[in-house]
């Protein structure tokens, strides 16, 4: 690649080059994936076209455990970039392009590595739990790497007396200090998309739909899950509205994952809980960088590529290695 065009990708974030309008993206990307031995792995936030071109739908734990298991040349994550990253920690050998690398994440940007760095070393007798949605740069200072699907039973894997810091998300951190009795330290991180959901828009739902079950993801704030149902990872809520026998449900997560909801209990009915200002449902902006264009331009060009010094990756794996065994050890894989 040329020095002008390298430079152009890291100002724009992804390939911005002319694609034929007469093209069938669809029809070209599974071309470009059996040409290329690629695996497209898709978040459940994804747009529904992207989620329904993917090999694997999932939430952050899901993802990252397909990227272990693939052995395509060429991962393409359509996620945001602290996932991409996590697919390369765990897979070095294997290519991981993202279609945008400018797709990025709240929680993650919220905890920049100096400033943790010196929050850590403020709290010599803390051990550190981190949720996946943070950089490599932050899993590298982390001691154990949690998901919202095991962060529980992490967190329940240390004695009741271990002084813990729980990095970057305020929200995940307090529900788990107020249902597991902890006193954790909480990093003053949120997801800009599950802090804003109106609680008065949710209440008045709740009173045209009395039947409907609040279904929330623990990102969101403490008013929120105080009224919700049942609180769970993504992967969890889809769980939840598939096998449970009630209809139907307010649903306070990102909007994405009313796709897969919407095919996999079509029988349910599915309300987007409503943010605090004038649209009808929530979604990342993040997560919706991502297009069928810029993911058929990566597989072509296999760029934006997601590169990472040795050393790091090697630091950043561990606390994921000691997810993976306490994951193991409480049978949750
Ligand atoms: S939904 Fe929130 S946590 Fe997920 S990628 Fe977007 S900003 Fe980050």
């Amino acid at each position: 690649m040329l020095i002008a065009q390298e430079n152009e990708l890291l100002e724009k974030g992804f390939i911005d080059a002319p694609i034929d309008p007469s093209l069938d993206l669809f029809a070209e990307i599974e071309r470009l994936k059996k040409e290329k031995n690629a695996v497209i792995l898709a978040h459940l936030y994804q747009e529904p076209d992207i989620q329904d071109i993917a090999d694997f739908i999932g939430d952050s734990l899901g993802l990252a455990q397909a990227a272990v298991k693939t052995d395509a040349d060429m991962i393409v994550f359509a996620g945001v970039h602290f996932m991409a990253e996590t697919a390369k920690i765990l897979n070095p050998s294997r290519k991981v392009v993202i279609p945008d690398l400018k797709a990025g994440c709240s929680l993650s940007e919220g905890c920049p590595p100096p400033l943790f760095r010196k929050f850590r070393e403020q709290h010599p007798d803390h051990i550190v739990i981190s949720y996946i949605n943070c950089s490599a740069g932050i899993k590298a200072l982390t001691d154990v790497i949690c998901t919202s699907s095991n962060a529980k039973a992490i967190v329940e894997s240390f004695p009741k007396d271990q002084k813990i810091i729980f990095a970057p998300d305020k929200n995940l951190g307090g529900w788990i200090n107020r249902t597991t009795g902890r006193d954790m330290l909480l990093w003053n991180g949120a997801c800009m998309v599950h802090e804003i959901f109106s609680l008065e828009k949710i209440t008045r739902l709740k009173v045209r739909h009395p039947e409907a079950k609040v279904i929330a993801h623990p990102e969101c704030e403490e008013p929120i899950l105080r009224v919700a149902d049942f609180i769970g990872s993504t992967t969890q809520l889809l769980a939840y509205v598939k096998q449970s026998g009630y209809q139907s449900f307010i649903v306070a997560t990102e909007a994405g994952i009313l796709h897969q909801m919407a095919k996999q209990a079509p029988s349910k009915t599915l309300i987007p809980a409503p943010p605090d200002n004038h649209c009808a449902c929530n979604d990342c902006p993040h997560m919706k960088r991502n297009t069928l264009e810029k993911i058929y331009l990566c597989m072509k060009y296999e760029q934006p590529e997601i590169l990472m010094d040795e050393e790091l990756r090697l630091a950043a794996k561990r606390p994921l290695d000691r997810m993976l065994e306490i994951s193991a050890a409480a049978g949750l894989l």
